[in-house]
C-alpha cells in the first residue's frame, strides 16, 4: 500500500437535466437535479483510495450541508479527512452545471478552495513530507501550487501536477516535479512550437500524455512509448482523466514500474467510462484487477 497526499480541490457538482438552455432573461423548467460530489483534488483522491491506498486529502470545505457532503463521500471511499479544514464565513466550492442538447454549460464558484493557502499545506506538512507521492491539480490557488511544488522539491518528496483546468505555468514547475500529466490538448498549450514526439523525448519519463480512448503516450530515453487504452462501450466519460490520475499515482506509490502504472491506469479510467458520474464511476481494487487478468 502506498501513501499519497492529494493536495486540491473539494467541489459539490449541482447538475440541472433540461431539454434546452435558457436563454438570457428567460426561465425553462428542468427534468432533473443531481447532486454529486467532484473538485479534482477529491475526485483523484477517491479514485486512489478505491484501489487501497492510504490516501489523504489536504483541503478546505465550508461549514455547510455541501462540506458535510464532501467529508461524508471522501470517507466512505477510505480517504482520509484529518487535513480538510472546515471553515467558518465561506462556501464549499460548488459547481452548477446545465446539462442540455447534449453538451455541458458551468459555472464554478471556488468557494472554500480558494481559501487553500500555504498555512493549510503547512499544517499537513508532516504527512506530506512521507508521502510516496504528492498529488497537484490547478484548481486552488496558484500560489499554493507553487509552494507546494518548491517545498516539496527541496524535500525531495516527489510531485505528479495535473495540469488541469489548463492555466500557464512557470517552467520552473515542469523541472520540479517528478510527473506531470496532460491530455494532448493541454500538452500543445504547455509546450508551444513542440511536436508531440519532441515533447515527450524531451520529458522522457516526466510528461505522461493521456489521449482519450486511445491510452497514454510517454518518452522512455529517446523512444515514445505507446500504452494502448481498453476499448469499452462508453456511458460516460466525466472523470476518466482523474481516474486515471488517481491510478496512476497508486501504481508508482505502490512500485509499479511507470509503463505498468499506466497500464493498470488505462484499466482504471476505461472501467469509469462505463458508468455515470465523476467519482461514481471510479472503479474498486478488485474490478481493476479483474479486468488486467
Ligand atoms: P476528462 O474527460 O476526464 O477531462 P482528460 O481529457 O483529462 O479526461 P483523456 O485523455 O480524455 O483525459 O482520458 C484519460 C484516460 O482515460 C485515457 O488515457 C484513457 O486511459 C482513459 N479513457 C478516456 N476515454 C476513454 C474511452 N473512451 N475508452 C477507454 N478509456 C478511455
Amino acid at each position: 500500500m502506498g501513501h499519497i497526499s492529494v493536495i486540491g480541490s473539494c467541489n459539490m457538482d449541482l447538475t440541472v437535466e433540461a431539454d434546452r438552455r435558457p436563454l438570457a432573461g428567460e426561465t425553462v423548467m428542468g427534468k432533473r437535479l443531481i447532486v454529486s460530489p467532484g473538485g479534482k483534488g477529491a475526485n483523484q483522491a477517491v479514485a486512489a483510495a478505491r484501489l487501497g491506498e492510504e490516501v489523504y486529502m489536504v483541503g478546505c470545505v465550508g461549514r455547510d450541508a455541501y462540506g458535510s457532503l464532501m467529508l461524508d463521500a471522501l470517507k466512505k471511499s477510505g480517504v482520509k479527512t484529518d487535513y480538510v479544514s472546515v471553515l467558518d464565513g465561506v462556501d464549499t466550492g460548488t459547481a452548477h452545471i446545465i446539462l442540455a442538447e447534449g453538451d455541458n454549460s458551468i459555472i464554478v464558484l471556488k468557494g472554500a478552495n480558494d481559501r487553500v493557502s500555504p498555512q493549510v499545506v503547512d499544517e499537513a506538512f508532516d504527512i506530506i513530507r512521507t508521502s510516496d507521492l504528492v498529488m497537484l491539480q490547478h484548481e486552488i490557488p496558484m500560489d499554493t501550487i507553487g509552494y507546494i511544488i518548491d517545498r516539496c522539491y527541496e524535500e525531495k518528496v516527489p510531485v505528479m501536477l495535473n495540469p488541469a483546468p489548463y492555466m500557464d505555468i512557470p517552467k520552473e514547475w515542469i523541472d520540479k516535479v517528478t510527473y506531470i500529466t496532460p491530455n494532448e490538448h493541454e500538452a500543445a498549450l504547455m509546450f508551444q512550437g513542440m511536436d508531440r514526439d519532441e515533447i515527450l523525448k524531451s520529458h522522457a519519463g516526466k510528461v505522461i500524455m493521456t489521449v482519450g480512448s486511445e491510452g497514454v503516450l510517454y518518452g522512455e530515453g529517446n523512444e515514445v512509448v505507446h500504452v494502448p487504452g481498453f476499448h469499452v462501450p462508453v456511458v460516460d466519460t466525466t472523470g476518466a482523466g482523474d481516474t486515471f490520475n488517481g491510478a496512476f499515482a497508486a501504481g508508482r506509490a505502490e512500485g509499479l514500474s511507470i509503463r505498468e502504472s499506466i497500464r493498470f491506469a488505462n484499466a482504471a479510467a476505461a472501467l469509469s467510462v462505463g458508468k455515470i458520474g465523476a467519482q461514481g464511476g471510479m472503479p474498486w481494487r478488485n474490478e481493476v484487477e479483474e479486468m488486467l487478468s
